[in-house]
This record gives C-alpha cells, sequence and structure tokens, in this order.
C-alpha cells in the first residue's frame, strides 16, 4: 500500500467556501522532482496542488483535502460540461505527476496515482466518469492543452478504477434493523452490489456515488441522481417495501 507523505505549501486558501469537493483534476508538472515539489512550495510561485506523484511512486500531499489548493489557474475556453463559471479550485483536488508533457508514465507512478485515486473517490464519493475525473487541459484548452499530455494514461487508468470502485448497484441502509432485507436485495439484484450504512447522525457516506443506482432502504431520500425509495416511516413500513420490490 502506498503511503502519503506531507510535504506542506503557504500556496493555499483555507475551506473551500463553501464548496463540496467533486471532481479530481490532473496535472503534469512539466519539471523535474525535487524542483518541482520546491517550486510548488514556493510563495513565488502562487500555485499549489493537494498532490504531487514522482516518478519513483512517491506521494506528497501539499494541501489538505478539505482546503483549496492553486492548481486550476485561469480558466479559458473549458470543455467541462460541470463548469459553472465558478473557481474550480473550490470544488476540485489537485493532483501534480512528475513529467513532461508525453512521457510515458513508470509503473511506479502509475500505481501510486491509481491508488490516490482510488482513495479520493471512496473518501470525497467522486464518481468515475470523464467529467468528475479530468485532465487541465478541460479547463484551460488555450494554454493548458499540453497538460497533462499525450502520455497521461486515461485509458488505462478509467479501466482500472472502473473495475475496482464503481458498482452498478448500492443499497443504502440505515441501521442494523434493515441488513435481513438488504441482504435479500442485494442476492436478487446479483454480482455488482455494496452496501452502504448511514452514519449515526442519519447522513449517508459520500461513497454513495460510486453506485450507479441506489436503493435507499430506511431513511428518507438522499443526494443520488439515480435513486429508488424502498423505506417506509417505520421499519415494518421498510420491510415491506422492500418485500414489495422483491415480489414476497
Ligand atoms: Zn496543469
Amino acid at each position: 500500500m502506498a503511503t502519503i507523505q506531507w510535504a506542506g505549501t503557504p500556496n493555499y486558501s483555507t475551506d473551500r467556501a463553501g464548496k463540496k469537493i467533486m471532481a479530481i483534476v490532473d496535472h503534469i508538472t512539466a519539471g523535474s522532482y525535487p524542483g518541482c515539489l520546491n517550486w510548488l512550495q514556493n510563495p513565488q510561485a502562487r500555485a499549489s496542488a493537494h498532490y504531487l506523484i514522482t516518478k519513483a511512486g512517491q506521494i506528497f500531499q501539499l494541501v489538505k483535502d478539505e482546503d483549496t489548493a492553486w492548481h486550476a489557474g485561469i480558466v479559458n475556453k473549458p470543455n467541462w460540461s460541470l463548469y459553472d463559471g465558478t473557481n474550480p479550485n473550490k470544488c476540485t483536488i489537485g493532483i501534480e505527476h512528475e513529467g513532461q508533457p508525453g512521457d510515458v508514465f513508470t509503473e511506479a507512478q502509475y500505481q501510486a496515482t491509481l491508488w490516490l485515486h482510488k482513495e479520493l473517490i471512496r473518501k470525497w464519493g467522486v464518481p468515475v466518469d470523464n467529467d468528475h475525473i479530468i485532465g487541465h487541459y478541460r479547463l484551460d484548452s488555450v494554454n493548458r492543452s499540453n497538460c497533462p499530455g499525450s502520455g497521461f494514461p486515461w485509458e488505462r487508468l478509467f479501466s482500472d478504477l472502473k473495475g475496482s470502485v464503481a458498482v452498478d448497484e448500492g443499497i443504502l441502509i440505515f441501521g442494523p434493523d434493515d441488513f435481513v432485507s438488504a441482504n435479500r436485495l442485494a442476492v436478487t439484484l446479483g454480482n455488482e452490489v455494496a452496501i452502504f450504512v448511514r452514519k449515526s447522525d442519519g447522513t449517508p457516506p459520500t461513497a454513495i456515488k460510486t453506485a450507479k443506482h441506489l436503493y435507499v432502504v430506511g431513511g428518507s431520500e438522499v443526494n443520488h441522481p439515480n435513486q429508488t425509495l424502498l423505506a417506509g416511516a417505520n421499519w415494518f413500513a421498510t420491510v415491506a417495501a422492500v418485500g414489495k420490490k422483491l415480489g414476497y
């Protein structure tokens, strides 16, 4: 398992001005380690990223996920359907990769970035698609058209992420009482199923977004684009709703 080494930088903004993390932006440094790390830590750069991954596969963290790194730069002729005109730094996590545009990743660098993407997807509920995992060139197609460049392993990365992270069906349960219902539902649905449990305050874990479709068993509707509510006002009503779905 990879490890993250804290490096820090003065180049960041505290918190995210109320925005939620929704996407990952991948970059190439166009410079070598350790010079590129030193530059991202230099106040004169006025630039940073949350993470830097070296060719040797080291992962440095410069900015906490909860804070805003300065990696997106100036938005110029963007090609990103989620762009709403506001500063993309506020809602994204930036990952820098050591190398020149066009460089083929070393296997160590590829495995490190795959691992980090998985961690961030799980932690922040980032959907695995090309609107939520993007290259810098999508934000600035004019001056950053080479970031992260033609060597970036998009196809392999998406293939590996989809094979290991996303599931077709998710089942969100309210608590242990719902588990039998959820289990029956899971067996009926088939292979690609994950069961998520609400936190003690009733809110769902962000990882529910990694499911393409979500059954909500117990509790009210949640923030998910494709959900089916199988719940009633109490436990009996929830069991009945699931039973109806299963044809009992
Ligand atoms: Zn970039």
